[in-house]
């Protein structure tokens, strides 16, 4: 297991970590199998979405704004519940297959670190298994 330290320099903010990722599974040696990836968080998530247009993180950023609010008279007393809301719903892990010894992703696919209450130093845990 690999850990990706994550440096964050906003609230929320979407951080693309296609190329660390890729260079973990370099340098894993495995060929063909899948990556897994998971973050140890519970105010940050990780997906996989457009990173050919930075316009699409900054919708999906908006997107989970309007659906979730900042102020909604939360319970939780550390006031940052939408941070937990967003985390959840975006979802702590994903897995991507590995192929030729290189991450198969979409065309226009990255993954991204999902930062919901930043700045703070990240990780995100990845293993790569071989078939
Ligand atoms: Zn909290």
């Amino acid at each position: 297991m690999k850990k990706l330290s994550v440096r964050t320099s906003s609230q929320i903010e979407m951080l693309d970590i296609t190329s660390q990722i890729e260079k973990i599974v370099k340098e894993s040696g495995v060929t063909e199998g899948v990556c897994y990836l998971f973050v140890p968080h519970t105010t940050a998530a990780v997906t996989i979405n457009e990173g050919a247009d930075p316009s699409v993180k900054t919708d999906i950023l908006k997107g989970l704004d309007k659906n979730i609010p900042l102020d909604d008279n939360y319970q939780h007393q550390e006031g940052n519940s939408a941070a937990h809301i967003k985390a959840s719903t975006i979802g702590s892990s994903e897995v991507v297959p590995v192929e030729s010894g290189s991450l198969v992703l979409g065309t226009w696919q990255s993954i991204f670190f999902c930062e919901f209450d930043g700045p703070r130093t990240r990780n995100v845990l990845v293993k790569v298994i071989g078939e």
